[in-house]
């Protein structure tokens, strides 16, 4: 097994791989920037090492300073998490190159699938379908512009490095083609350090399907069934689940044959996910779905997987870089139940969900049956603008969809969060909305339905709460503990209820 592994991350998903050392009985080290020093990944890790300022280009995403704390703590292997540098192909030779083991795929792996053009190719040659589209073969205005009549009104402009919906542009009418070029090239250069584009066909109403996979390094591929995705705001998910709803059993074969044949066709190595796109009905036998891009590690939605199957894909992570075969065939493999997860940000849905930053003054999760909360925050704890605002997942298990939903409804409720804005009220109406208790949805649906999920609270509500904290705060306020020249804060002061 791994001797001690050093988790290149921070927030839930670092709090979650340091948790899997500790059940697999391995040391981990945490990493942190000066932002982070009281962050709970790194009171959790057994070692932490500071590794620079808060900014992520001085810190997280600073490979040297992060292969010198593997060095200085005796780690021998580095988890990437997601986001930061767990699709960076450089960083994971720079593993290599310092003798250590990323828990990922090969760096050569991470440089073909990062780049969308190319991974289009390897599924085209191994017969996987991909989204009709072109690739352009010059990056010139013209040549864009000429592909992008050739391939058909509507389209979409997409920066071949994309990743989190940045870097494409849709294109309805000819009018439009100059400023969606120019916004998704200028929009990828910002992002990822490459404006390369091509299109595809932008598919009507579509809904997004991916396939978790593992594959081990003596050839074992296996799938973990499909998620659905497709509850997404700017092309970024935010409530996941599986198994996917109104899907043909026959659809799903299919997409899972095509998934493992992805992976076989990209020399796979570890967990990895296909994402697909899927058009028209999907309880129809023959709907047809596309590859759309493999995501090289571990994603944020990986829970729900977890849920249904009942493997730990951060022990088959660890385990696999180890060199130990999957210890398991497709056969052994069974989706039962569903899950559904849903992400927590601190952004304001009132607001175009502007990020929001602040102290975390109250903090509860819910707990209970079949309620699993991911996090990486406590309360007291500062929410900086430094890094992407996700505080935390609630995922929910039952033994069917509709029960699964309602646990998620009621753990949302449990949530409190004070201190700062929050979406816990836009995904509660999300996942008690008829349509989606209807699993009548596709990945247009929260844009058309914004106005209706983010109305705010009822007015009464608010002031029995306000009412409320009134009545709890007042005797503190009186109390002789608080500073007598000063007013009484009632954060302070309410700070200090045992809620
Ligand atoms: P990223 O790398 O940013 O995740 P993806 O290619 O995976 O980019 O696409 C993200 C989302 O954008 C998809 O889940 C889907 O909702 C939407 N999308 C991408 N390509 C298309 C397309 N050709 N037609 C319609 N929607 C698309
Ligand atoms: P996935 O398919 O796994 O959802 P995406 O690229 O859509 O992948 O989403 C990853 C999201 O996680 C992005 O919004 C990214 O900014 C965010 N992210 C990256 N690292 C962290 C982290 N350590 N904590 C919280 N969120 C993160
Ligand atoms: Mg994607």
């Amino acid at each position: 097994m791994l001797r001690r592994v050093l988790i290149a991350n921070r927030g839930e998903i670092a709090v979650r791989v340091i948790r899997a050392c500790r059940e697999l009985g391995i040391p981990s080290v945490a990493v942190y920037s000066e932002a982070d020093a009281d962050a709970p990944h790194v009171t959790l890790a057994d070692t932490a090492v500071c590794i620079g300022p808060p900014p992520a280009h001085e810190s997280y995403l600073n490979v040297q300073a992060i292969i010198a704390a593997a060095r200085t703590t005796g780690a021998d292997a580095i988890h990437p998490g997601y986001g930061f540098l767990s699709e960076n192909a450089d960083f994971a030779q720079a593993c290599a190159d310092a003798g250590l083991i990323f828990v990922g795929p090969p760096g050569s792996v991470i440089r073909t699938m990062g780049s969308k053009i190319g991974a289009r190719e390897v599924m085209r040659a191994a017969g996987v379908p991909i989204v009709p589209g072109e690739t352009p073969k010059q990056q010139t205005d013209g040549a864009i512009a000429n592909v992008i009549q050739r391939v058909g009104l509507p389209a979409l402009v997409k920066a071949s490095a994309g990743g989190g919906g940045r870097g494409m542009r849709i294109v309805r009418h000819a009018r439009e083609i100059a400023a969606a070029i120019d916004a998704a090239r200028s929009e990828a250069i910002r992002a990822f350090a490459d404006g390369t584009l091509y299109v595809e066909r932008l598919i009507d109403h579509p809904r997004h399907l991916e396939v978790q996979i593992l594959a081990d390094q003596h050839g074992a591929i296996v799938h973990l069934f499909e998620r659905d995705c497709s509850l997404q705001r700017r092309h970024q998910k935010v409530v996941e689940e599986s198994p996917a709803p109104r899907l043909s059993p026959i659809v799903r074969d299919r997409l899972t044959h095509a998934a493992v044949a992805a992976a076989r066709a990209a020399g796979y190595v570890n967990a990895g996910t296909i994402e697909f796109i899927l058009e028209g009905d999907g309880t129809k036998d023959d709907a047809q779905f596309y590859f759309l891009e493999m995501n090289t590690r571990l994603q944020v939605e990986h829970p729900v997987t977890e849920a249904v199957t009942g493997i730990d894909l951060v022990h088959a992570q660890l385990r696999i870089a180890a060199g130990e075969p999957l210890g398991f065939t497709q056969h052994d493999i069974v989706q039962r139940g569903h899950a559904v997860e849903c992400r927590i940000y601190a952004e304001d849905p009132s607001n175009g969900m502007l990020p929001q930053s602040g102290r975390i003054l109250a903090y509860r999760e819910p707990a209970g049956a079949g309620i699993r909360v991911d996090s990486g925050v406590c309360q007291g704890q500062t929410i900086s603008v430094h890094y992407d605002p996700m505080l935390a997942k609630v995922i929910t298990f039952s033994d069917s969809r509709d029960a699964a939903l309602a646990t998620a409804a009621l753990a949302l409720e449990d949530f409190t969060i004070l201190g700062l804005r929050h979406n816990v009220p836009f995904l509660h109406a999300l996942v008690t909305h008829p349509d989606v208790c209807d699993a009548r949805v596709d990945t247009d649906f929260i844009d058309a339905h914004l106005a209706e999920l983010t109305a705010p609270a009822d007015d009464e509500l608010a002031a029995a709460a306000a009412a409320m904290a009134a009545f709890v705060a007042a005797p503190l306020a009186s109390s002789p503990t608080v500073g007598a020249k000063k007013k009484p804060d009632p954060w302070q002061t309410l700070g200090r209820v045992d809620w």
